[in-house]
């Protein structure tokens, strides 16, 4: 039975903690005063017990490992400072990059590198990590370099512990050393549990065995449960005071969470699916509204869309938790989710990519790595699956003789994109078709891994890796990321430390993503250039699958962000084209701007929303069969929409007719009737491939949300 022979350990913990630690040995500031040796000890049980919450068998069984969370080497939690090294390549390979997950600078010698790499090749290497508390280790997790240039990753180590940093115990197997397996290759993270949980507040990881051709590199986390005083404020004090259901939710709890907000707001929500994933699971959309399944006149319609990336779990939980926050503060009249809910028709995708979720959630969100479930199950990147229009309104203007002639806006998708066999994932064809049933007019794609707010266009002209494109409405854009940005508490922090190797601080923490790097057929572009929405990403935290203990402050630290940013739909200019004569609503206006080449086009009851800062514009509305009509509108600072409403008058038969008698042209609105012919085509295509896939026996997973 192996052993660690150390200082404390399970049982024996309470009389060892006491008699252990003397003032020398801990920093008395930080340990509570008036810790006892049985409220030392219940905490310690407490933290190494069984999950107390229901869950599956199996979730059970795999959270076992993992009861006490990690003290945060991967999250930042651990600052730079609380770890240490034996000895560094270089400081762009110093102790600070020897986390969990942590990626690399593109350039070799790059001063953000992708891991912790020891000087020397021997076994007196160590990494060694400060908990500043007393702490319950249970466990390592170990993982190679990341690096496009060289392979590197440890195969064993010993662990050891320490009450000082000075006096070091290695963890015990009977007589011999314990020694733990690492890794086998640079990416896969592999967990090594301590044979017996062990109180310290040091741990240090000494590797004995490397890859041959490599150097002692490895990135880590520690898993540990703070022995807190549970007397201390701050343990009774929660993370956030909202009373939300802070966990991972798999596909069924995801479902089973949504029912429960339907059942406890059904005045004002509503559930619908938008489509099926490759393996059957249903996209589940949330509504919020005064009104849910319908559009209400010159009511403007929002989304938040996440896991678009199944493994960047972060924006999935925050929408869970945002439909809980909306139900709970609208029962409680909180003035400003009433006016929310009343003026707003709000819609949230948790899960796009649910198959890719569930990959990554089965293993953990310490363990899934860094790509686990990114891709759908047929290993396509859904943010790079959608058309890129880009390149064909840049073609299409460059050939024009008046580029200002070429239609800017709602520009069909190409003919090739319809077809069966083309590479298109039912995840995707699910959200163009949504994209076009409802008229958005702002929305969300959140992302994570990094800390910054990213606009359109995110693929760049002429295939340049990285360059600023900025779209028509560059400055409307600037401000939505700055309004997400400065008001995320970590985003905002200036004294906050890089995710990776790219500072975007010095850009305000929003960067124009092409300026970034290209993605030719991203969904914000796509957005922009086929629908009337403006819609950006966030990347939400340097972790993209932040363990649970995690999730109580991420939701604290996005909460004003996400409402607020909900918000600014309500800016710029809205109104009602209508029919002179009838009074009808006219379907397809297009609204344009005088000086932005980016028109929009008014929704099947006439109803548009321009989003736009504050100024004077010239707007000039056209509908086919219609005389234009021109207006003034002042956008002001304050945060509401201006209503700039139109009214055109039909041209009359015997004009058009005349019109035609001199070889005149009457203007046609083609781009509306060949995006229309497209869309059906792809619907077409998309029902042909459901049926094959059913006819093959592919069962869907997942019943339905009826009763
Ligand atoms: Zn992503």
């Amino acid at each position: 039975m192996e052993k660690c022979s150390l200082l404390l350990t399970a049982p024996p913990l309470v009389v060892l903690l006491v008699t252990a630690l003397n003032p020398g040995d801990a920093d008395p500031q930080r340990l509570p005063s008036n810790l006892t040796a049985s409220a030392a000890l219940k905490t310690a049980e407490a933290a190494a017990g069984a999950h107390p919450t229901a869950g599956g068998r199996a979730e059970e069984k795999k959270e076992e490992h993992l009861d006490c969370p990690p003290l945060g080497l991967e999250s930042l939690r651990v600052d730079d400072s609380q770890i240490r090294a034996s000895s560094s390549q270089r400081s762009g390979l110093g102790p600070q990059r020897g986390r969990l997950n942590i990626q690399s600078g593109i350039q070799d010698g790059d001063l953000y590198d992708g891991a912790w790499c020891a000087q020397f090749k021997d076994r007196q290497q160590w990494l060694e990590v400060d908990a500043v508390h007393p702490t319950l280790f249970t466990g390592v997790i170990l993982q190679g370099r990341n690096s496009i240039w060289s392979w590197d990753w440890v195969e064993t180590y010993k662990v050891q512990l320490s009450n000082d940093s000075v006096g070091w115990q290695t963890c015990m197997n009977g007589t011999t050393e314990t020694i733990f397996k690492g890794n086998r290759d640079p990416e896969t993270p592999v967990l090594g549990l301590l044979p017996t949980p062990t109180v310290a507040r040091f741990i240090r990881i000494n590797p004995q065995s490397w890859f041959s051709n490599g150097s002692i590199c490895l990135r880590a986390e520690v898993l540990g449960c703070g022995l807190q005083d549970p007397a201390d404020r701050s343990e009774h004090d929660p993370l956030s005071k909202d009373d939300l259901d802070f966990r991972h939710h798999s596909y069924m709890e995801m479902r089973k969470l949504m029912k429960s907000v339907r059942e406890e707001c059904p005045n004002i929500t509503r559930i619908y699916t938008i489509g099926r994933s490759y393996m059957g699971l249903k996209l589940y959309v949330m509504e919020f509204s005064d009104n849910p399944g319908k559009h209400e006149l010159g009511e403007p319609e929002f989304r938040y869309v996440a896991g678009m990336h199944g493994n960047e779990a972060l924006g999935r939980e925050l929408l869970l938790n945002l439909m809980q926050f909306l139900c709970k503060e609208y029962l409680k009249g909180n003035q400003r989710v009433v006016r929310l809910v009343t003026e707003t028709r709000i819609h949230l995708l948790p899960s796009m990519n649910p198959d890719g979720y569930e990959a990554a959630y089965e293993k953990g969100s310490e363990l899934a790595g860094w790509a686990d479930g990114r891709y759908n199950f047929e290993g396509i990147d859904l943010n790079h699956n959608f058309p890129d229009l880009n390149n064909i309104l840049w073609d299409a203007q460059e050939k024009a003789a008046d580029a200002s002639k070429v239609p800017n806006h709602y520009i069909p998708i190409p003919e090739y994109y319809t077809r069966e066999d083309a590479t298109v994932a039912p995840e995707t064809r699910a959200v163009i078709s949504w994209m076009q049933d409802i008229p958005f007019v702002l929305g969300a794609n959140l992302h994570g891994g990094e800390l910054v707010v990213t606009y359109p266009f995110d693929c760049t002209r002429d295939w340049a890796p990285q360059e600023n494109t900025p779209t028509a409405d560059d400055t409307f854009f600037r401000w939505l990321a700055s309004v997400y940005a400065s008001t995320h508490l970590v985003l905002s922090n200036p004294d906050r430390r890089v995710c990776h190797y790219e500072d975007f601080q010095s850009h305000n923490n929003i960067i124009n993503g092409g300026a970034w790097h290209t993605v030719p057929g991203s969904m914000n572009d796509f957005s922009y250039l086929h629908t009337n929405c403006l819609e950006l990403t966030v990347e939400l935290s340097c972790d993209k699958f932040p363990h649970a203990s995690e999730l109580p402050a991420e939701w604290e630290n996005n909460k004003e962000s996400l409402l607020v940013y909900l918000e600014q739909v309500h800016r710029g200019i809205k109104g009602v084209v209508r029919d002179k004569v009838s009074r009808q609503g006219i379907a397809d206006a297009i609204i344009k701007v005088d000086g932005h080449a980016h028109d929009i086009r008014s929704a099947a009851d006439g109803d548009f929303w321009r989003l736009l800062n504050p100024g004077e514009y010239k707007v000039v509305v056209w509908a086919k069969g219609y005389f234009p009509s021109m207006r003034r509108c002042r956008v002001g600072m304050e945060p509401r929409p201006t209503i700039c409403d139109f009214t055109l008058t039909e041209i009359p038969a015997q004009r058009l007719k005349e019109i035609h008698a001199k070889g005149g042209r009457v203007p046609q609105d083609h781009q509306l009737r060949v995006r229309a012919l497209r869309l059906r085509k792809l619907r077409a295509s998309t029902k042909a491939i459901n049926r094959r896939r059913e006819k093959q026996q592919l069962q869907p997973r997942g019943g339905s949300m009826k009763n």
